[in-house]
This record gives structure tokens, C-alpha cells and sequence, in this order.
């Protein structure tokens, strides 16, 4: 039998990417294995169509600064601010890696690309100048532009203009230094890293169908889908960065906190576009608000990608039903296969609560390519039905907790076993963004040994130099100004817009 691993992380996307590298760079001494049960890395959420690759740092998504209760009232950008420095880590952390070698030149994994928000209508156009004049005050926000003249809106995106003959008030705002991210990629070219090195071992093909906890440490079954053969793995720590796969394993460890959790999966689709001629004419990420009953899902978006060495278009995400909990590997036995006497009620109670969220999937899911280019149209009016085909994006699951009666989570969250022995992310929003942030909260919480010693700060310190700093506090955003410049040189962001 090989040596137990210090370290063993269930699922091979984006979430692990970090998490692995990072403990690695923090301890070169730990042996770390990573278990994914696709043939390939990356093949889930974290895959680059499944998910938007908008690198989330609030400078284009309405969602974070929800409109004010009182008309006039100020707009709170708080969310938006701490979005902005959890991303700010992320791209320290990438920077990093192509510095010391953990990923190669960003080149076909990050690329800047304008962020914008962009709506139709006086009261929108009246709140997102009131939005505008709120995030502009801040230094991370200085770059923002508005507009809500169509000349001008035209330069920045034709397609969002051209074809119009209302006179409807238009806005928008233009960040330049948004950011498109294939994390597919940028997640295999850590997990390839994590695997070179010294006691570490990548497996694919490899899923983790038992957890248990022993004495002290846990006893994972792995199956090798292959041949079908079962072995067991010991280790004193594990993460659960299985995406999708992360509830079954949790109820299968019988931890406290999986007690009554639930989960709720709704898969994406997107209209995409790869029609040269139309491609060429949008060189942005325009983001719109979220429709007033969808919960916090995000408004639609109309996106320029780089995907498989090509650019498309897309434009989404519509929700649609669903009940895997993975793409590629789930099975439709997923949701009712999840449900237990101590989750049935909190499924229950979360039908009934979230009834505006439930009519808008049934209504989403439901509806003719018609309707969905109809949704398009209110972004780019003269998009013509030739030009796009329906193409899958990712399955988000919602975790669904039954202190919370009915409470929906949208956002990221990481849960530990009480003795800091196992974590696990639940959540998908604003996910792979936030990948740093998310490993270094799971290193705090169950390796607080290793940050304590000079060495494990000075390699923290070296890969993500804010991580002991907030940076949304006065004066703070301000100092790390060089640290960012030298961010942006690393990644290839430096010389702005670069549209191919
Ligand atoms: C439509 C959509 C749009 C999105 N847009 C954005 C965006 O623009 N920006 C952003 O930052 N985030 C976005 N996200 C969220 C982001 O994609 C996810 O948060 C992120 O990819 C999750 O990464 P992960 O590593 O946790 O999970 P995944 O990438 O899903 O990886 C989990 C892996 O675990 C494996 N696995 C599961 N069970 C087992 C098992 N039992 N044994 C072994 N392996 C297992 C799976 O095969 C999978 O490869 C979006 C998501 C969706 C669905």
C-alpha cells in the first residue's frame, strides 16, 4: 500500500487547482493526491463553456449593487467592493503562478476584455447613474466610465445599439480592465503542476464513492472506472471540491453540517454565436439587470469568448431543469437520490418560500428559441436566428440549509467537519473567481500552523501579497496600486484592450 497522503482533494476543477497549489507552494513537503472521476480535468463547472469566464470583481454585474428600497436613496456598494478584493487575490495568486513557473504565460487563459452594465429604460438608466456616482468614488472603481448617450454607447458596443428606432433612454457603464478567464484551462495547468511534483499524483478516471471517518484520519473508496477496481485511501485531511458531487459525499461522511442540507440543481444554456462578421462587431462582456423575480441568478449577459481557439459570441445564461448534479458525469437519479427524512422538509419548505424563483425556472425552462431570441433582441436588436445555435453551460447546485426555512445560497461557501479535518465548498456564485480567496479561508481555518511560522507567512505573503490586508479600507486600495500594476504586467493586462 503507497504512504497516506497529507492531503487529498476530491474533484480535479478550479477549486482544487488552488487549493492544491497553494498548500503546495505553503508546505513543499506535503503529499497531496487529487481524485477526479472524469476522463479529463476541468470537465464540470470550471470547463470554459460551461461557465461565463467573467473574472467577477463587481465592475460589470448589477446583482451586487441591488437598486435602493427609496428612490434617490444612495446605491450600496459594499458587496461590490468586496467582490473586487476577493478577485484582487485571485489575480495575485495567478500572477504568481506564472512567475514561478505553477502556469505558462496567460496567454489563452486571460485576456482583458471591457466590462459593461448596460440598461434600457429612465428609472434603470436614473439608477445606474446613481450607481455609477457611488462606485466612482472608490479608487477600485476610478476607471469607470458612463454613458448614456448612444454615440458614444455605439463606440462601445455597436451591437447593442444599431437597429433601434425607439427612443428609449439607453446606459451604460465601461470598465476596460475586466477580465475573460477559461478557468478550464487555467485549472489543468495547475493540477498538471500539482502533479509533477515531488509525493503529489493527479488521478482521472478515478471517483470517490465512500468517505468515513476513522479514529484519526478519513478512509476514502476510490473506484478506478476503468477496470472497476476498489482501494482505499487514508489521510489525515480532505477537500471536497466536487462541485456537484459535494452533497452526496458530505451525507456519505455523515457530518454534522450535512444535516438537513439540501440541494437544489438548475443547469444553464446559452445562445451562442460563431458567425465571423457578427463576432467581429462585439468586443465586450455586457452585462444587463436581473429579471425582478430570478433571485440573485444574475442578469443576461452578451459576451465576447475565446473558446477552443476561436472567438464566439455568447449570450445567457437561460436556467433550465434539471435534476443531475453533474454534466458530465451525473446521472437524473442525482436530486431524488440526495433526498433523506432530515433534507425531505427542507426541500419542501424551499418550494414553498422560493415559489417567484420556481415560476421563473418552470417559465425559463419552458420557453421556445423564439422567446429566448426575443431576450436577445432587448440586448443586440438585429440578431437574426441563423446566427445562433443553443449550447450547454454548467449545472449549479444550490445548497439548501434547514436552519434557514427555505433560504436559498447563492453564494460560495466553505464548510469544515468540527475538527478542521475535512472541508467542502457549497455554492457556485461568484465561484471560480474567487478561487484564492476561497483556499486561503480553507488553509486559515484547517492549517493555521502553517501560516503562523515566519517561512509559511513569507510564502503566503509571496503569493498573495494582500492576503493580510483589507483592502476595501480607507487608504488601503490606494497603497496596493503598485502591487497591481505589477499584477496586470504579470498577466499579460497591462497593454489594455487587445481585441484579435
Ligand atoms: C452557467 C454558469 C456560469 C458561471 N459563470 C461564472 C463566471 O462567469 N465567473 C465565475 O467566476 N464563475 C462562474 N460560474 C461558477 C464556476 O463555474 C464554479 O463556481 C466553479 O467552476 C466551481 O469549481 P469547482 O472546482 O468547485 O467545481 P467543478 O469545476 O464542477 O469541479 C468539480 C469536479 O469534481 C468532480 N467530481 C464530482 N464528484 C466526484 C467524485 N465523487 N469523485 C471524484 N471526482 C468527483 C467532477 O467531475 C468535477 O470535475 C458559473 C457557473 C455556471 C453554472
Amino acid at each position: 500500500m503507497a504512504p497516506a497522503p497529507d492531503v487529498v482533494l476530491i474533484g480535479g476543477g478550479i477549486m482544487s487547482a488552488h487549493l492544491g497549489a497553494m498548500l503546495k507552494r505553503l508546505d513543499p513537503r506535503l503529499a497531496i493526491e487529487v481524485y477526479e472521476s472524469a476522463p479529463e480535468l476541468a470537465a464540470e463547472s470550471s470547463a470554459g463553456w460551461h461557465n461565463a469566464g467573467t473574472g467577477h470583481a463587481g465592475l460589470c454585474e448589477l446583482n451586487y449593487t441591488p437598486p435602493p428600497a427609496t428612490p434617490g436613496a444612495p446605491v450600496d456598494v459594499a458587496k461590490a467592493l468586496e467582490i473586487f478584493a476577493r478577485f484582487e487575490l485571485s489575480r495575485q495568486f495567478w500572477s504568481y503562478a506564472v512567475a514561478h513557473g505553477l502556469a505558462p504565460a496567460p496567454t489563452g487563459w486571460i485576456r482583458a476584455v471591457p466590462h459593461l452594465s448596460f440598461v434600457r429604460g429612465e428609472a434603470a438608466v436614473a439608477f445606474l447613474r446613481a450607481r455609477h456616482a457611488a462606485l466612482a468614488a472608490h479608487p477600485f472603481f476610478r476607471a469607470m466610465d458612463f454613458t448614456a448617450d448612444r454615440t458614444v454607447l455605439r463606440r462601445w458596443a455597436p451591437l447593442l445599439v444599431d437597429g433601434r428606432t425607439d427612443r428609449e433612454p439607453l446606459a451604460a457603464t465601461k470598465v476596460d480592465a475586466g477580465t475573460d478567464v477559461n478557468f478550464g484551462l487555467l485549472a489543468r495547468h495547475l493540477l498538471e503542476w500539482l502533479g509533477a511534483q515531488e509525493n503529489c499524483r493527479v488521478f482521472t478516471g478515478h471517483r470517490v464513492t465512500g468517505l468515513r471517518r476513522l479514529a484519526s484520519a478519513w478512509e476514502l473508496t476510490v473506484r478506478q472506472l476503468d477496470s472497476g477496481e476498489n482501494r482505499t485511501v487514508r489521510t489525515p485531511f480532505v477537500f471536497v471540491g466536487a462541485g456537484g458531487g459535494t452533497l452526496p459525499l458530505l451525507q456519505a461522511a455523515r457530518l454534522p453540517v450535512a444535516r438537513g442540507l439540501g440541494a437544489f440543481p438548475i443547469a444553464g444554456q446559452w445562445l451562442v454565436c460563431e458567425n465571423p462578421a457578427v463576432v467581429a462587431r462585439h468586443f465586450a462582456k455586457a452585462y444587463g439587470p436581473p429579471p425582478p423575480d430570478s433571485g440573485a441568478l444574475g442578469g443576461p449577459h452578451l459576451d465576447v469568448r475565446q473558446l477552443d481557439g476561436k472567438r464566439a459570441l455568447l449570450f445567457g445564461p437561460f436556467a433550465t431543469w434539471t435534476t443531475k448534479f453533474l454534466h458530465r458525469t451525473g446521472r437524473a437519479t442525482d436530486l431524488p437520490a440526495s433526498l433523506r427524512p432530515d433534507n425531505l422538509a427542507t426541500l419542501l419548505r424551499t418550494g414553498l418560500r422560493q415559489h417567484v424563483l420556481v415560476r421563473f425556472l418552470v417559465r425559463e425552462a419552458t420557453q421556445s428559441m423564439e422567446n429566448r431570441l426575443r431576450a436577445l433582441r432587448r440586448f443586440y436588436p438585429e440578431a437574426q436566428a441563423a446566427d445562433w445555435r443553443l449550447a450547454d453551460a454548467g449545472i449549479r447546485v444550490q445548497a439548501l440549509k434547514a436552519a434557514d426555512a427555505g433560504r436559498l445560497y447563492f453564494g460560495t461557501e466553505v464548510v469544515t467537519a468540527p475538527d478542521h479535518s475535512l472541508a467542502a465548498l457549497l455554492g457556485a456564485s461568484p465561484g471560480a473567481s474567487v478561487a484564492a480567496d476561497i483556499a486561503l479561508r480553507i488553509i486559515r481555518c484547517c492549517f493555521p500552523d502553517r501560516l503562523r511560522t515566519p517561512d509559511g507567512h513569507a510564502r503566503m505573503k509571496a503569493m498573495l501579497p494582500s492576503f493580510d490586508v483589507d483592502l476595501t479600507a480607507p487608504g488601503a486600495a490606494a497603497a496596493y496600486a503598485p502591487h497591481s500594476a505589477r499584477v496586470d504586467a504579470l498577466l499579460g493586462l497591462d497593454s489594455g484592450v487587445s481585441p484579435p
